[in-house]
């Protein structure tokens, strides 16, 4: 029996090697986090000549990248008609494409790169937690065929059990563009990629601290690392929920969140059918979330953000005791399966749960996906990278105002994280 704290998806992959030695004397580029942001601007950098450096402080997919779902999702945390009220319409229609894009972006990658991670377009399901919400569902589809032209199908509660084996739902709503991965390959395969084309990696080579610089008539940056330091014309920050105070100013836009998976013991195939006859990704509509998928192997894979403080022995501890609790809740069948991982990782919330990218103290950097980072932080990441590389095109999510926190009360500690979870645990149960 593997340890409990442990994360499933590394057991299915290994990793590549990064350099040995000491960071190289100066580069075009630093990237700095090796997760898929980081990776997929090396890859594209890299393939267009840059001489590109990924700087990571651990090893490689050590971030949220190797953590997660695998979850391929359509749009962003926030709602279509929440976008459309926010930005306007011309503006929520471009960041829908760029959604829709960052999917086929990820489908290429995986057939080009030749990367096996169980990439399937399987479609996601959102499950209603209460009748209101399923009443919304009519609404929203409405809203995505009128102004979006993408197809939603409403399930409503007396059809569910085609889509999922749980009683406890109200019905649901499935968008079958979503995909899913296995990630840990996936940001496996991204790595190889980015070495293919050119980049070097560096794993244990935390960035200390970035400060601009002047190399005879070129302007740049002076990078210190754990493994020596570099001069380089331009830096992309991919550090995510991770991002620490060497990038101050963004650190304070960055809301660090804990989300948690367990996953079971292999289960027969004719109960794996039962649970999610369809293989969809699904989650539920609940500000605390359950999220949850088989495993190409069978197992339920089931996470939500049980503790919202990141990852800690004692947060992931008591976390997979709540997920296990409400995975039974949505499936009695799993009452008496073992659960046989359990891990964690860290979110990145902006304040408006939005991504961002762009140029802050003339350095780039793309961040902020609240949960939906499979697909777009690899769009992001090549987006920055062509940008760096000297396109102009547009980013919907860089042109948008990227605000602080209220009241400049917070530099990157989130003291509030207990008060937001007893918030949103009011909220699920009111509205
Ligand atoms: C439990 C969990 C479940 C999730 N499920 C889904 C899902 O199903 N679908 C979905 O779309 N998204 C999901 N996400 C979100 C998604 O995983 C992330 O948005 C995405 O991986 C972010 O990638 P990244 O490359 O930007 O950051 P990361 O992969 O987090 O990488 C950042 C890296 O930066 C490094 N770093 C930080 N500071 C420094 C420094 N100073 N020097 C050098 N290196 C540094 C870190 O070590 C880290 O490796 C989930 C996240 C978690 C935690």
């Amino acid at each position: 029996m593997p340890p409990l704290q442990s994360n499933y998806w590394l057991t299915t992959t290994s990793m590549p090697a990064g350099s040995t030695g000491e960071v190289p004397s100066s580069a075009d580029v630093a990237v700095i986090g090796a997760g898929f942001t980081g990776l997929s601007a090396a890859r594209v950098l890299g393939k267009h000549g840059a001489k590109v450096v990924v700087l990571e402080s651990n090893t490689i997919g050590w971030g949220a990248s190797s953590r997660n779902g695998g979850m391929v999702l359509t749009g962003v945390k926030l709602s279509p008609q929440t976008l459309a009220e926010r930005y306007g319409m011309d503006t929520a229609r471009r960041m829908h494409r760029a959604s829709l894009s960052s999917i086929d972006l990820v489908e290429q990658i995986v057939r080009e790169e030749n990367i096996d991670c169980n990439f399937s377009r399987c479609g996601h399901l959102e499950v209603a937690w209460k009748p209101s919400h399923f009443d919304s569902y009519a609404r929203a589809a409405e809203f995505m065929a009128s102004e979006f032209c993408h197809r939603l199908e409403v399930i409503p509660r007396n059809q569910l059990t085609e889509e999922i084996g749980s009683s406890l739902y109200f019905g649901g709503i499935l968008d079958k563009t979503s995909a899913g991965a296995n990630p840990a390959r996936y940001v496996a395969g991204l790595a190889s990629a980015a070495l293919r084309a050119g980049a070097e990696i560096y794993e244990n080579a935390g960035v200390r601290q970035i400060e601009p610089a002047t190399r005879g008539t070129d302007q740049g940056f002076a990078v210190r690392t754990d493994r020596g330091r570099l001069f380089v014309r331009d830096v992309l920050v991919a550090t995510s929920g991770y991002t620490t105070a060497v990038t101050k100013n963004l650190q304070k836009k960055v809301i660090p969140i804990g989300s948690f998976i367990i996953a079971t013991e292999r289960l027969s195939d004719s109960l794996a059918r039962e649970l999610s006859p369809r293989n969809r990704m699904i989650f539920d509509s609940k500000h605390f979330l359950h999220y949850y998928r088989l495993t190409p192997d069978h197992r339920l894979l089931f996470g939500g953000r049980a503790a919202f403080f990141p990852e800690t022995k004692n947060t992931i501890g008591r976390s997979a005791r709540i997920l296990r609790r409400d995975m039974v809740e949505v499936f009695p069948q799993l009452r008496d399966t073992p659960i046989e991982y359990a891990w964690g990782g860290t979110l990145d919330f902006c304040f408006d749960t939005m991504p961002h990218a762009g140029v802050i103290d003339g350095i780039h950097f793309a961040l902020g996906y609240a949960g939906h980072g499979v697909a777009m932080a690899t769009y992001l990441g090549s987006k920055m990278a062509e940008r760096i590389l000297g396109s102009r095109e547009e980013i919907p999510y860089a042109t948008i105002p990227f605000p602080g926190a209220p009241l400049r009360s917070y530099h990157g500690r989130p003291w509030f994280l207990g008060f937001a979870a007893a918030y949103y645990k009011v909220l699920d149960w009111i509205s």
